[in-house]
Parts: structure tokens; sequence; C-alpha cells
């Protein structure tokens, strides 16, 4: 009977070590089957009845988005939060986290689809908890990267995050069940870059977009950008001003653009992978809507003459529009401008 020496035991035993590091990371989060349930009118979408696909868009830069956003996007019709993946040699940077469990599992499923190295980083393009609330469920070493002020944000206001998206989104959705998770990485204005082995990602910081700690995401090799709620669909979906600030969005969005490639493809908030020329729909409507407002206010109108006054019919469509734009977008600029 042949035996093994115990330095090649050993050897061997290294071996197999060696490759166990390699098999999938283990999300006990997901150990669940997924339940989906009909679609509720009276959500702007329900998370529980949206299913998640990726497509490739370069070699191993992967967009994550609702499987119904080329029939529903140009229809105006509110989509699921997007998302996507970085696979290098070292490992996949995720960015978003989605809005409950089920919607994260369907996204590390997607991931586990195409590669086995394990996810090291997410990134988190605002506070809002579409894009983070699934950090809760991440194994602890997974490394967790938002703006300062998107961390600062979410550690004091989670509670009214969660009763926002409960409120928008369903109180039946497992939203009840996610817990704040501090930053790992803390990202200043100058942005934050890390390589994955052979792809370099990059945390880009343009200033107040839709909140005050908005990343974008670019992978410079493959001229991706995934740009969260600041650019929220294609046309006719519209921007949603849920802090105000409409003239800092549209100065933003414009260097974001700007700062593109026109062969670039950008990832939105909400929507499929589009071309960098798709922003224009959003941008006009920001300065439509701007000045609308102020002809209004130098007119003396008061708000709700002026809700009626600026009623842009070019930028009508999106089948939020009269709580987005007549309820959030013109009130909010309104105030600013009527000081
Ligand atoms: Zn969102």
């Amino acid at each position: 009977m042949q035996r093994f020496s115990p330095v090649l035991l050993a050897l061997l035993v290294a071996g197999c070590g060696g490759s166990a590091t390699e098999a999938t990371q283990t999300f006990r989060a997901c150990d669940g089957a997924p339940s989906f349930v009909e679609p509720n009118p009276a959500y702007a979408w329900t998370p529980n009845a949206i299913r998640l696909v990726s497509e490739e868009l370069a070699p191993g830069v992967f967009a994550i988005y609702d499987r119904d956003a080329a029939e529903h996007g140009p229809a105006g019709i509110p989509l699921a939060t997007s998302g996507g993946f970085v696979v290098g040699e070292d490992g996949v940077l995720m960015v978003e986290s989605m809005i409950n469990r089920q919607l994260f599992c369907q996204a590390v499923a997607l991931v586990q689809a195409e590669t086995d190295r394990p996810i090291r980083y997410v990134v988190n393009t605002s506070s809002h908890g579409d894009h983070t609330f699934g950090n809760v469920f991440l194994p602890d070493d997974v490394e967790v990267v938002q703006h300062e002020q998107t961390a600062d944000y979410i550690a004091a206001n989670f509670d009214e995050d969660v009763a926002f998206m409960e409120a928008n989104f369903g109180a039946d959705q497992g939203i009840d069940e996610i817990e704040p998770v501090a930053a790992d990485i803390r990202v200043s204005d100058d942005g934050w870059s890390v390589d994955l082995g052979g792809v370099t990602v990059e945390a880009r910081h343009y200033g107040f977009a839709q909140t005050p700690g908005d990343l974008f995401v670019y992978v410079p090799d493959a001229k991706v950008l995934w740009t969260g709620n600041a650019f929220v669909t294609e046309e006719p979906g519209i921007p949603w001003l849920l802090a105000g600030n409409g003239a800092a969005a549209e100065v933003t969005l414009t260097a974001v653009q700007a700062s593109l490639p026109s062969d670039a493809i950008v990832v939105p908030g909400h929507g499929r992978p589009l071309a960098p020329a798709a922003m224009d729909f959003s941008i006009g409507y920001l300065r439509a809507m701007i000045a609308g407002v102020q002809t209004a206010v130098d007119d003396g109108l008061d708000l709700e003459a002026t809700v009626a006054a600026v009623d842009l019919p070019d930028y009508q469509g999106y089948r939020l529009w009269d709580w987005i734009h007549k309820q959030v977008n013109v009130p909010n600029t309104y105030a600013e401008l009527n000081q």
C-alpha cells in the first residue's frame, strides 16, 4: 500500500486549502428561495415583483437592471434600481446593493453566474435605501464604499429613509428587516479608485447631483459609467429632486456628460444602459423647469399658479409626472427661487 510522506501530505492539504479559497463566496442571507409577487399599482415599483438581468457591456463589466427596462423605460414606466459589477483578477466590485433581501440576492446570483471570484467591494452611489439597504446582507469581509456625506446621512437619517421607502415601495416588501450599515471606506470629494487586478474602477464625485454625497462609478478602460439616481432614466423620465437644488443638479449632470467620451455607456440609476446623449432629456428638463419657475416667481405667481404655468408639454410622459414634477420638483424649486 502506497503511503504519502508527511511533506507530500502537507503539500496536498495546502493544495486543497488553496482551491477552497476560490470556492464561491457564501451569502447566508440568500439561502431561501425567492418568492415573487404581482406588481402593486400603489407603488412606484414593487420590489418583490422585479426580475433583474445582467448584461456584459465590456469584458468583465456588467450592468444589472430590471428585465422590463427596454419596454418600460421608453414608455415612462418607473423601473427598479439598476446596478452592476466589475470582475478583476483579485475579486469583484459591485455597484449598489438594492432595496431588500430578494433584490440583493438576485444581484448576487447574477454575479455568481459569471464568476467564482469573491465580491470585495460594494459602492453605493447615494444614501437612498433602494441603493443601500442590501448592505446588511453582505458578509463582513466585503467593504462598503460611500461618499462621506452619504455615510453621515445614513447614520443620521436611517429611520426617515426606511419610512420613505416603505411609503413608496411597500411595507410588505421586507424593508422592515433592514438595519443601518456603516461604510468601511469613506470617499471624499476627491474620489476613490481601486485596482481589482487588471482593471481599475473609480468612484467620482462631481458635486451635488441628487444628494450631497452622490458618487459616479467609472471604469476608464471600458468607458462605462454608473450614475445612480442623478440620472435616473431615459426619456421621458425626469430627475427626482427630492432634496431640491435643481440648479446644482443641472450643473453637475452637464459636467458629468461633458466628461464622458461620446461612445461611453451610461448605466442610469433606474434603467437600461444608454449613450451619454440620452442625458440630454434630463438636462433639458432641468433647464426648462428652472427657467419656467423663475419666470413665474418674477411674475409674482403663487405656488399653485406656478405649478399650473410650468406644465412643460415637451417633457411630459413620465408616469410619475404628477408626483415628481408637480409635487416635488416645481415646489422645491419655487421655494428656493422665491426668497
Ligand atoms: Zn434610486
